[in-house]
């Protein structure tokens, strides 16, 4: 018999996932259904976002083969039904307070810094780059985390080492990069491009820094269909763009009103599940059907 969710107590409510408490040393990170765009969390989910992205984060870890915080498979019997496939049991890390961004390709609020200033976190980059442009080899870019409500701040990788200490701003850093170049190795090889991810890590109770958080998925990283790859044109957002289109162009919403979008159509709501699946199938080789959970 699995537990019911109303047995672990809520520790935190995040836009999109909730973190219960299992006991001392675990924690269940829970994925909702629920998408953003343009700031607002939609009324309306997406069925399956929140398996599909715990999916793409379980592949990844798997791939990466660095430590992370997983304490068990998908189908650990300590996860309730309820949310069984898009729910995980990990280790509780004392969390670095550095969001570790990676970026490969200079676009959003990267490509804004380096046309105010021509560096972004105080890493220089040659003149002549355009929305797109590849970052060959890629840069450090980490932010702070904001309150909630707030967005990220970019901040140089001196101002981390003054948080954290060098020691740990260089580790995080390589860890960092070296994870994204991977990341985006095994995405390219499927046609995909990974532009730029974020990546949280911990502290465990031995002192071990653990990869955390999710990993490389699309509501962490920014990914692009490598079919459509221009540099200088923006670029859309393979798993969003679907809502963003919809929101912008159809609804007759807009992105400079005051009120929240409106409910998506069943229609728009189908063909962005269906791109989710998709991404997941495309860059891990796996069928979301053989993914626990779903049967609702
Ligand atoms: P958003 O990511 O949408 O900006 P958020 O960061 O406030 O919002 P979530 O990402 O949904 O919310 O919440 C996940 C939280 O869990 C984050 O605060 C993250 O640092 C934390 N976390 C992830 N893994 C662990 C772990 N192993 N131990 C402790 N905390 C963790
Ligand atoms: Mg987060």
């Amino acid at each position: 018999m699995r537990p019911e969710l109303s047995e672990y107590t809520p520790i935190y409510s995040g836009k999109v996932r909730e973190l219960y408490e299992i006991d001392d040393e675990h924690l269940l990170l829970v994925a909702s259904d629920r998408i953003s765009a343009y700031d607002y969390i939609l009324d309306t989910p997406i069925p399956d976002k929140g398996r599909v992205l715990t999916a793409m984060s379980v592949f990844f870890f798997d791939a990466l083969g660095v430590p992370n915080h997983l304490a068990g498979p998908a189908d650990d019997p300590r996860i309730p039904e309820s949310v069984l496939g898009r729910a995980l049991v990990t280790r509780r890390l004392e969390m670095v307070p550095v969001e570790c961004v990676a970026r490969g390709y200079l676009t959003g609020s990267g490509l804004k810094e380096y046309r105010a200033g021509g560096e972004v976190c105080g890493v220089p980059l040659p003149d002549g780059l355009v929305d797109g442009s590849r970052i060959d080899p890629p840069i450090f870019t980490p932010a702070t985390k904001a309150a909630v409500g707030d967005h990220d701040e970019n901040v140089s990788f001196e101002r981390v080492a003054e948080d954290v200490g060098i020691e740990l701003a260089t580790r995080l850093r390589d860890l960092t990069l070296d994870v994204y170049t991977r990341g985006a190795d095994i995405a390219r090889e499927r046609g995909i491009i990974l532009a730029d991810t974020k990546f949280e890590f911990g502290h465990s109770s031995d002192g071990d820094l653990l990869l955390a958080d999710e990993v490389l998925t699309p509501d962490s990283s920014r990914y692009w269909d490598g079919a459509l790859y221009e540099p200088g044109k923006t670029l859309p957002s393979f798993d969003k763009q679907i809502v963003r289109d919809w929101l912008t162009k159809e609804s007759g919403w807009s992105t400079s009103s005051d009120t929240p979008p409106p409910a998506l159509p069943a229609e728009v709501v189908e063909r962005t599940r269906a791109r989710y699946i998709e991404a997941y199938e495309r860059i891990s080789g796996l069928r979301f059907a053989d993914w626990p959970g779903g049967a609702a």
